[in-house]
């Protein structure tokens, strides 16, 4: 696994032309995207993509995205585009909104999880296109992270993950991603559409800016539905739980053998109390903390402590994404003080 460290963009196709390569003989390749790392694969050579499944310990089941770098390679994953699809993509492509779409026959099953929809992103990362347009294919890349851990927003996060990982040839790195979570996923299918995953667009942007009605699926009833849909992801290794009220919990109990992870603000009243307790602050804004979160839950499950107290936030627009991760990372343990 070698590592390919992008300080400019100067020589840039020089810099990723080694990793592009890896790509076309059949490996894989850690890439940066805006959302978090992704892990890739040419999405048409089925064994290529099969070594991600290996790499995470991810289940068939679940299906991946497909990454490109134009338009025109949408047109090799589905051949037909209706106007409304087109008006979403016009509006916030590139960028960190993934697309369900009828796909083309050619894209193998082992990609779709044997549905006949293609997931699909055009990401705005001016590096990660660039190397999709170097490898000359659309991406299989799914984050770059062992299967239902906590997503991979730095290098140290890569190789944590995947050490000794005889599949990956490459990992270009950049920096921290813009955004830090996931992309927004919209099943097209069948107006209205369906938010599948909230993620780095708010639902209620894509409402506004589009004038579509957009749903939420309905509980989850089957793997076949909504794929993907697991109860635990996005998981520290330590026990984990939400803590309504971080201050009062603080002030009541005598165990001092955890980490919190909370905004700066209550950082600050926490340390008024006890100023010697583990603290990560994830941050004070929304945007601010979505990119912070993943790096955050990395950090605290290396520190000298047993578990893990997260601070929510507020379930609106972004927050209601970031409140998606947290909930998933805890398996929705509540401490309720
Ligand atoms: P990630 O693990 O971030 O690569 O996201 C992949 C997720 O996208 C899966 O877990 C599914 O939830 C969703 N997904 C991918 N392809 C499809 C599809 N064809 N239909 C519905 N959801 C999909
Ligand atoms: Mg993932």
């Amino acid at each position: 696994m070698k590592i390919i460290k992008i300080n400019s963009l100067k020589n840039l196709e020089k810099k990723l032309l080694p990793a592009s390569q890896a790509i076309k003989k059949g490996h894989l390749v850690v890439f940066p995207t805006e959302t978090v790392y992704g892990l890739a694969a040419d999405c048409f050579n089925s064994q290529a993509v099969n070594k991600i499944f290996l790499a995470k310990k991810r289940p068939y089941s679940d299906p991946l995205i497909v990454h490109i770098s134009n338009i025109s390679q949408l047109r090799q994953l589905t051949s037909n585009i209706p106007k409304k699809v087109k008006k979403l993509i016009d509006i916030f492509w590139p960028g960190p909104l993934t697309i369900v779409v009828k796909k083309n026959p050619k894209v193998p099953e082992i990609v779709t999880a044997g549905l006949n929809t293609v997931a699909v992103r055009f990401p705005e990362d001016k590096v990660a296109r660039k190397f999709i347009e170097l490898c000359n294919t659309p991406l299989a890349a799914p984050s770059a992270n062992l299967f239902s851990h906590v997503s991979a927003t730095d290098l140290q996060h890569i190789i944590e993950d995947f050490k000794n990982e005889k599949y990956i040839k490459y990992v270009i790195y950049t920096k921290r991603p813009k955004y830090g979570i996931e992309s927004t996923i919209i099943d097209c299918t069948k107006y209205p559409f369906k938010i599948l995953r909230h993620g780095a667009i708010p639902k209620e942007e894509i409402i506004e800016k589009t004038g579509f009605k957009i749903i939420e699926i309905k509980k989850v009833t089957s793997i076949k539905k909504s794929p993907g849909q697991f109860k635990k992801h996005y998981s520290p290794k330590k026990p984990s739980y939400i803590i309504k009220n971080p201050v009062s919990f603080v002030k009541k109990t005598k165990d001092t053998d955890f980490v919190i992870v909370c905004s700066n603000q209550t950082k600050s009243k926490l340390l008024k109390i006890k100023p010697k307790l583990v603290i990560i602050p994830y941050g004070n804004n929304i945007k601010n903390i979505a990119r912070n979160l993943y790096f955050c839950l990395r950090l605290a499950d290396k520190m000298p402590k047993k578990k893990i107290y997260i601070e929510p936030v507020e379930m609106t627009k972004l927050g209601k994404s970031i409140m998606d991760r947290i909930i998933k990372a805890t398996e929705n343990k509540w401490i309720d003080i």
